[in-house]
């Protein structure tokens, strides 16, 4: 029998992450004789956004994962992410997709940050995205794991490739930022990808044991 699994994004850039990463995990082998099928969103019947009132990226995750499940009774995967910036005091952090407005434009949360970063001498832009990704089974097991990419932050941005903060981080060891990195390579190295795929042994077993 296949089975179900519903990423609880409306991003349709991070659904594309998310989506790729976890194909590639459950085909990678360790999925085998597993027959899963990924859905988005637009496959099940609309509802309202769950507000992100958690205080961490985790609690968000599992909240999102939670409203999935409550509303489709589909084993669902979430994630909540954002940029963490050394000279911000980690912020702007859970509120990363909302810095600079409700609006969520990604290209004003990232002019907003580099503003606030005016004045920082260059060798202290030191950043790091972080990701924690969450399922919720129809039974109510809920698991939840983190991922980071640490990196710098540049002035100019550079590259196509991505969302958000992308064309202005370095991931650490890397002269390119995340959007000029292949989607692939990024996915290598990216928090989504160390998130989904350190939460991938108790998503393949609740799969397999259903
Ligand atoms: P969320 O939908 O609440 O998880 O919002 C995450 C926000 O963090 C996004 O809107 C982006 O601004 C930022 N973000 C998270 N992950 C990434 C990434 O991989 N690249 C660039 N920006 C990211």
């Amino acid at each position: 029998m296949t089975s179900q699994v519903l990423l609880a994004t409306r991003n349709t850039k991070k659904l594309a992450e998310l989506r790729r990463i976890l194909a590639e995990a459950i085909e990678g082998g360790t999925g085998e004789g597993l027959d899963v099928e990924v859905i988005g969103l637009d496959s099940v019947a609309a509802y309202d956004e769950v507000p992100e009132t958690g205080a961490t990226f985790a609690a968000n995750a599992l909240l999102k994962a939670s409203e999935a499940v409550r509303h489709t009774g589909l084993l669902a995967v979430a994630d909540d992410s954002g940029i963490s910036v050394d000279a911000l005091n980690g912020m702007p952090g859970v509120l990363s997709a909302r810095w600079a407005g409700t609006a969520k434009d990604d290209d004003k949360n990232l002019e907003l940050v580099l503003e606030q970063l005016a004045d920082v001498p260059e060798d202290r832009l030191g950043a790091a995205f972080v990701c924690a990704a969450a399922f919720v089974t129809p039974t109510g097991e809920r698991h939840v794991s983190e991922g980071v990419m640490p990196g710098r932050l540049i002035r100019q941005r550079r590259g196509t490739n991505g969302f958000g903060y992308d064309p202005i981080f370095v991931p650490e060891g890397f002269e390119l930022t995340s959007a000029e990195l292949e989607p692939v390579d990024k996915d290598a190295i990216s928090h989504r990808g160390k998130a989904l795929r350190s939460l991938l042994p108790q998503l393949l077993n609740a799969l397999g044991a259903r």
